[in-house]
């Protein structure tokens, strides 16, 4: 199982403009099958890949963004079936999204993942694909006597940014689609690798190349992916073949599967697994190709800008050349080449293809049922303590308001909100300032969400982000006057105002009293997270307060060196996976320790944290 990340459809397509050179691939669809009507559920990578390896849909899974929440660990996937059946499972991943404790590592006796990025890092922790390649190639090699095997093989490339090797660029490199397609050549070659040495080992091989979702590339204004409900980001590539030795066919079963049926990502499970000779698990959304009529449609969703930056929450469905969704207030009439256009049915739009007309009564009926199924269809609830229990293990414990943002609204309510449709170039022009600002530009950052804030003074996103730019300023200031936190926290007083629980605002609020050097507010503030419940971001702010000495030209009242090392070694052991944090704390506290009137609790201190080198993963201690 080949996913290649953020590959569009056209990107394989022979008969598209968009298509980028690649052979191997080319070689695997031309003997076997290539399905040009495959379509992904949710343009973001964990929770398509969930899709992907279980055959239920988000809504069922309660997985609709990449973080915080993993995969529930109490459902079967590909991985832990095949393990169960006596497969020898490895995983090789590309990027951060798919990390060790996303949940998809289940089932597999290897998962070969990259270490996480620093925290704040712009860019996800990324492996090239040679890398990738490299180590599938161990895996694949590795003694597994006389079982069968399963690999699993994550490509990251194409992923924003598009940095490929100059011999795989086609054309002018300052045209990021030229510098993708780059991006999908290079992939391709070491696919061509990969490919060699199952050939030359002359096992027989089912091998099943697709993508979790497309990329934009500037169609309908989008650049990259994950905040619109658009084709471009939701229609993936998907090939199918049998290799042995040199031969590459097609696998029997698929033969009398129609080339351009429609297939959802969660029709790949039941699909392998029958391919495989196995049942699927009972009750999943998804259906075998080769044994049922295609459903009316398939559902989609996004829920990216309604989780930051609290619009709507796009879902629908996707039919023959046309969506049926809900997608917020006030739509616009058209998107690109795109119709949108009311279904006579309250909030319902029609996106319709170019040349395409909406479906009959009768059919939209099956278009509606299959939408409302998709919503409703959820997993007993018992089973979230099991979730919660894999969260706890990695140290990570979501706010009862992350577990609130992420159900689905009702709809009537959801109508009310602003439809992300209508704000494309926004976020595009969002995501540039928050760019500059991660790319350690935090001065024009604050200019650019300043011209957004001057037409929009209720986009709360850029209310927020610029405050977060200005707390950057604040600290890189040598005097810390106090200013720039003071903007901040009224910034973060609108947004808080407007939305109590916007994602991160009362943490960073917080952050800005103490800079601006409103301590009391601050201590208040943290002493009321800290009653109602233990999560190691608070740890963190706490301790990073107690050891601020003077903030907004005021000296800190509550300065307490021992216990904010506390807070911060607490912390540490909430959250194993802050290796940057880490090092910082022994840093600061080594060098506390060299001086000849060290108190007694620095080497104690230093000592608790030296014995958490190297230890990534672990149980929270009794505490
Ligand atoms: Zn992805």
């Amino acid at each position: 199982m080949i996913s290649i990340d953020t590959l569009r459809a056209d990107a394989l397509d022979p008969a598209s403009p968009g298509r980028a050179t690649t052979p191997a691939l080319d070689e695997v669809a031309n003997g076997g099958r290539r399905f040009p009507n495959a379509w992904s559920h949710v343009p973001l990578t964990l929770p398509s890949h969930a899709t992907l390896f279980t055959g239920r849909l988000p809504p069922e899974l309660g997985l609709h963004d990449n973080a915080p929440f993993p995969l529930r660990s109490d459902v079967e996937t590909l991985a832990t079936r095949l393990h169960a059946e006596g497969f020898a499972t490895d995983a090789v991943i590309g990027g951060q999204p798919l990390g060790v404790g996303c949940g998809l590592e289940r089932g597999f006796e290897h998962y070969d993942a990259p270490t996480p990025s620093e925290p704040g890092s712009a860019l996800f922790g990324e492996r090239s694909a040679a890398e990738v390649t490299d180590r599938a190639l161990v895996r694949w090699r590795r003694a597994v006597g006389e079982r069968r095997r399963f690999l699993f093989v994550h490509y990251f490339d194409p992923h924003h940014p598009y940095v490929p090797p100059a011999d795989c660029l086609q054309g002018d490199p300052s045209d990021p689609a030229v510098r993708y397609r780059g991006e999908v050549t290079y992939v391709d070659r070491q696919i061509a690798r990969l490919l060699a040495a199952v050939r030359q080992s002359g096992e027989r091989c089912l091998i099943v190349v697709t993508s979790d979702h497309g990329e934009g590339l500037g169609e309908c204004g989008e650049s990259t992916h994950g905040f619109q409900l658009l084709p471009a980001t939701l229609r993936v590539p998907l090939l199918i073949a049998e290799v042995a030795g040199s031969a590459t066919t097609a696998p029997a079963p698929l033969a009398t599967v129609a080339a351009d049926r429609p297939i959802g990502l969660v029709d790949l499970l039941p699909t392998t697994l029958a391919l495989l000779g196995f049942a699927s698990p009972e009750g999943i959304a998804g259906h075998a190709l080769q044994s049922s009529a295609p459903p009316a449609a398939h559902y989609v969703e996004s829920l990216a800008a309604a989780l930051q930056f609290g619009w709507a929450q796009q879902s629908g469905v996707r039919g023959d050349r046309a969506f049926l969704l809900h997608v917020g207030a006030d739509p616009p009439l058209t998107v690109g080449p795109y119709e949108l256009r009311p279904s006579g049915d309250g909030d319902e739009q029609w996106l319709l293809e170019p040349g395409a007309a909406p479906p009959s009564d009768e059919r939209l009926l099956e278009w509606r049922a299959a939408y409302d199924a998709a919503r409703s269809r959820r997993l007993p609830t018992a089973s979230e303590t099991a979730t919660h229990d894999a969260l706890t293990r990695l140290g990570y414990l979501p706010g009862s308001e992350d577990r609130e943002r992420h159900r689905l609204l009702p709809l009537a309510e959801n109508a009310k909100r602003p439809a992300p449709l209508a704000r494309v170039a926004t976020i595009e022009a969002l995501l540039e300032a928050v760019a500059r600002f991660e790319g350690g530009d935090p001065l024009s950052a604050v200019t650019r969400f300043t011209q957004l804030l001057d037409r929009d003074p209720d986009l709360l996103a850029a209310r927020f982000f610029r405050a977060r730019a200005r707390l950057e300023l604040e600290e890189r200031e040598a005097g810390r006057s106090g200013v720039a936190a003071r903007e901040a926290v009224a910034d973060l007083a609108r947004v808080l105002a407007a939305a109590p629980d916007y994602p991160g605002a009362p943490l960073l609020q917080i952050k800005a009293q103490t800079l601006a050097g409103d301590f009391d507010a601050a201590q208040a503030a943290l002493l009321a997270l800290v009653a109602r419940e233990e999560r190691a971001e608070v740890e963190y702010l706490f301790g990073s307060f107690l050891l601020q000495q003077v903030g907004g030209g005021r000296r800190n009242p509550f300065f307490d060196p021992e216990a904010g090392f506390e807070r911060l070694l607490r912390s540490l052991e909430l959250d194993p996976l802050q290796p940057a944090l880490r090092r910082k704390v022994e840093q600061n506290l080594g060098v506390l320790a060299r001086a000849s009137d060290a108190p007694a609790w620095v080497a104690v201190a230093l000592e608790r944290v030296r014995r958490r080198r190297g230890r990534r993963y672990r149980g929270r201690s009794a505490r």
